[in-house]
């Protein structure tokens, strides 16, 4: 069994401010549950992606020894977390206040127990799953808009988009490695999660849907909100359970995530409703059909663990 037990400290640039805050009070202090709560979602997303098991860290089954491989690094009733998290400002320094847009801070991993170098090899690919395709914090969940009059408003704020600075670590620890290591731990039923998997994930860096003014939202295009009314009634049921899944509602998570600057759209499909080439079509009637690129499931996994000479 490979062990590497020195702390791990990756280092990221503030691209937008973070949501570090807790859910509903201020966001002026910063709690490193909310981020280490997000770095463990998208750590699932990507153990699902690798044909892993990952519970539902809200309403997990896994306790004491019988846990998946997600709870075996962060921890679950009966068992502790693997490592110490801490973030750290530019001078090494405990960080207490929020992130804010173009600082620089680490995000300091240190074993309390032997982690293994499969573990580390999968938190690196979360860590630059988040920085290349995705976002960090507690609020994700709002859109743009190009408004001037509505861009002040909090819910219109971009959050959580940061760039990684340390250069990527290779452990020799390939795809296949982790395939085998995955195989091993507790299998699960995903059912109503097996959406929140990299197989599913989609990404569109450089171009963001928002609203344009009142008439005119790409977001709702997107979601299909304005076009269900005028079509026959079959369709239009179909149309809005999409809808409904896509924006998700007070329980549940939203599926499309937009950013603007940097702009940034990425997202989930669900087979069952709305496939990748579904999804495609619908951001062509946003955007048009050149000047980007639409990067999906297989390839992004692909590109996160890509050797040294492949990565482009
Ligand atoms: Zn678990």
């Amino acid at each position: 069994m490979t062990m590497a037990n020195g702390e791990r400290t990756y280092q990221f640039n503030a691209l937008t401010d973070l949501w570090t805050g807790d859910l509903n009070g201020k966001s002026g202090r910063l709690i490193t549950t909310g981020l280490l709560g997000s770095i463990r979602w998208w750590f699932e997303v990507l153990v699902r992606g690798l044909d892993g098991n990952a519970c539902d860290a809200t309403d997990t089954k896994c306790e004491d020894r019988n846990h998946c491989v997600v709870c075996e690094l962060f921890g679950c009733t009966g068992w502790a977390r693997k490592f110490r998290f801490e973030v750290l400002d530019e001078n090494s320094g405990t960080k207490t206040n929020q992130i804010k847009q173009n600082q620089t801070f680490s995000l300091c991993f240190t074993p309390l127990r032997p982690i293994r170098v499969e573990e580390w090899t999968l938190l690196g690919a979360t860590l630059r799953l988040i920085a290349e395709y995705g976002a960090i914090g507690g609020k994700t969940v709002f859109k743009p808009t190009d408004e001037q009059s509505r861009a002040g408003k909090l819910h219109h704020k971009d959050y959580g988009l940061v760039q990684m600075v340390s250069s990527q670590q290779f452990d020799g620890t390939d795809r296949g490695d982790l395939g085998k290591y995955l195989s091993k731990w507790r299998k699960l039923n995903h059912g109503e999660f097996a959406w929140a998997s990299l197989q599913h994930f989609w990404c569109v860096n450089g171009k963001y849907l928002g609203r344009q003014d009142n008439n005119k939202s790409t977001f709702n295009q997107l979601l299909g909100r304005q076009e269900a009314k005028n079509q026959g009634q079959q369709l239009a049921t179909r149309n809005d359970g999409i809808a409904r899944w896509l924006a998700g509602s007070q329980q549940e998570s939203k599926k499309v995530f937009s950013f603007k600057d940097p702009a940034r759209t990425f997202g989930f499909v669900n087979p069952r409703l709305i496939d990748f080439n579904a999804m495609k079509q619908r951001l062509t009637n946003a955007w048009g059909q050149n000047g980007w690129n639409f990067l999906a499931g297989d390839k992004i996994i692909h590109q996160l663990f890509a050797g040294k000479e492949d990565r482009s």
